[in-house]
C-alpha cells in the first residue's frame, strides 16, 4: 500500500510549479529564514472595498444556499453586460458560465472539448496548468515555441507548422502569462485566420489579465464574427480587481459547450460560492475602473524591474506590455558554477537563487521554455528593489 497505488492519470500529473515553488518559499520562511517569494502572480492588493461590501450584503441577506450550477442569474446578467460595454462581445447568458476560477473555466473547456489523441496546441510561454489539464483529458499539448527576439509571439506561419488534423484547440493567453506579451488586433485576426482553414479547430482565448495592460485596449479575439463560433473567451476576477481568494471565473462561448461546462461542473464542483458570486455583481459594475490605481503601480514597478534586472549580467530582458511577470532568457548563465557546481538548467538556477539569494522564482520549463525563468513583480517597490539586489549580488559570484 503505498503511492504506486494512485491513479496512473495522477501518477502522469505535475504540481503546478507555480504553487509549489511558493510553496517551497512558504516553508523557508516557516523555518525562520528571509525568503521573498517572487513565485506565484498574485496582486499583492486587498480587495477593494466595495467588492467585499457587496459579499457582507450577501451573507445578511442570506444567499448561503447552493447557486445554480452555472451561476446565479444576476451575474450571468452582469457579465453579460461587461462583456458588451469593456469588450464589444454579445453573449445570451446561457452562453455564460461561472466557475471555481478561470482554472476551473478552462480545465472545464478542455475536458468537455478535447479527447484522448486529440491535439491542444500551446503558444510557449504557456501557463503551466494548460499543459497539465490536457494530459489529464488524454490530449496531447503541442508546444509551439517562441524566444525572446520575437517578443514570445507567434505568426500564422509558425502555427500552421504545428496545425495537424488532429489539433482541435488551441490556448494562448494575452496579455500572457508567464511573457507578458500582448497579441494587437490584427496579430490575433491573422491567427484566427490559419486556426479557420482546418475545421473543427477551436481557440480558448484566457483573458484574466485583461486589465493588466500597459499599452492601451484591450481585444477580445471574439470581436473577429469569423471565429466567434469557435472561440471560448474566459475571465475572472482574481487578477484585474484583486480578488485571487474569492475563486470566480468565468467562459463565455457557443451555448452547446456552455451545456457541455455546465453538466461537468454539476458533476464536479456544483456553482461557485455563492457569496463570492454575489461580490463579482459588484466588480463586474464597477468594470476596470476599480482596478486602474493598481495597474498604475504594476506600471511604475514594471520600470524599475526592467531597470534593475537590464543590469544582471547575463539576463536578457524585453519589456513585458501586460500582466506582472518579467520572463527574461537566462542562456548566458547556463553552464556557470557557484562552489563547483554547474548551473545546467533553468531549475537549478531557480533553487540556487532560493538557497543563495532567497529569492523564490520559477523555471520557465513549467511554462514551456526551459531557457527563461519567470518573475513576478505584484509586490511592493521596497521588497523588489531588494529582491533584485539579492539577485544580482547571487548572479555575480557565478564564474
Ligand atoms: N495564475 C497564477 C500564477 O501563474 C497563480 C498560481 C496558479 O494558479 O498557478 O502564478
Amino acid at each position: 500500500m503505498n503511492s504506486q497505488d494512485l491513479s496512473q492519470r495522477v501518477l502522469n500529473m505535475e504540481p503546478s510549479a507555480t504553487i509549489a515553488m511558493n510553496q517551497k518559499s512558504r516553508e523557508m520562511k516557516a523555518e525562520g529564514k528571509d525568503v521573498i517569494s517572487l513565485s506565484l502572480g498574485e496582486p499583492d492588493f486587498p480587495t477593494p472595498e466595495v467588492i467585499k461590501d457587496a459579499a457582507i450584503q450577501a451573507l445578511e441577506n442570506n444567499h448561503t444556499y447552493y447557486p445554480p450550477i452555472a451561476g446565479v442569474l444576476e451575474l450571468k446578467k452582469a457579465i453579460q453586460s461587461k462583456l458588451k460595454r469593456e469588450n464589444g462581445l454579445e453573449y445570451e447568458t446561457n452562453e455564460i458560465i461561472v466557475s471555481t476560477g478561470a482554472k476551473q473555466s478552462i480545465a472545464n473547456a478542455i475536458l468537455a472539448l478535447i479527447n484522448p489523441g486529440d491535439e491542444v496546441l500551446l503558444p510557449a510561454p504557456y501557463w503551466v496548468s494548460y499543459y497539465e489539464q490536457i494530459k489529464l483529458a488524454g490530449g496531447i499539448p503541442v508546444i509551439v515555441p517562441t524566444t525572446i527576439e520575437s517578443d514570445f509571439k507567434v505568426t500564422p506561419d509558425l502555427l500552421a507548422e504545428y496545425i495537424s488534423p488532429k489539433s482541435k484547440l488551441i490556448i494562448y493567453s494575452s496579455p500572457c502569462n508567464p511573457s507578458g506579451s500582448l497579441y494587437a488586433k490584427e496579430e490575433l485576426n491573422a491567427l484566427a485566420d490559419e486556426v479557420l482553414k482546418h475545421e473543427s479547430l477551436y481557440v480558448l482565448s484566457d483573458e484574466i489579465y485583461e486589465y493588466i495592460n500597459f499599452e492601451g485596449e484591450h481585444y477580445s479575439l471574439a470581436n473577429y464574427a469569423p471565429i466567434k463560433p469557435r472561440t471560448l473567451t474566459v475571465n475572472g476576477v482574481a487578477k484585474g480587481f484583486a480578488m485571487t481568494g474569492w475563486r470566480i471565473g468565468y467562459l463565455a462561448g457557443p451555448k452547446w459547450i456552455v451545456d457541455a461546462c455546465s453538466k461537468i461542473q454539476g458533476q464536479f464542483t456544483s456553482g461557485a460560492n455563492s457569496i463570492a458570486q454575489y461580490a463579482t455583481i459588484e466588480a463586474m459594475n464597477q468594470g476596470k475602473t476599480i482596478a486602474l490605481p493598481m495597474v498604475k503601480a504594476y506600471k511604475e514597478r514594471r520600470k524599475l524591474v526592467f531597470d534593475l534586472l537590464s543590469e544582471i549580467p547575463g539576463f536578457k530582458v524585453n519589456q513585458p506590455k501586460g500582466a506582472f511577470y518579467f520572463f527574461p532568457d537566462i542562456s548566458e548563465i547556463l553552464g556557470k558554477k557557484f562552489n563547483g557546481n554547474k548551473i545546467k538548467t533553468d531549475v537549478d538556477l531557480c533553487n540556487f537563487l532560493l538557497e543563495e539569494a532567497l529569492v523564490g522564482v520559477v523555471p520557465g520549463v513549467a511554462f514551456g521554455n526551459d531557457r527563461c525563468i519567470r518573475i513576478s513583480y505584484a509586490t511592493s517597490e521596497e521588497v523588489l528593489k531588494e529582491a533584485m539586489n539579492r539577485i544580482k549580488n547571487a548572479i555575480e559570484k557565478l564564474a
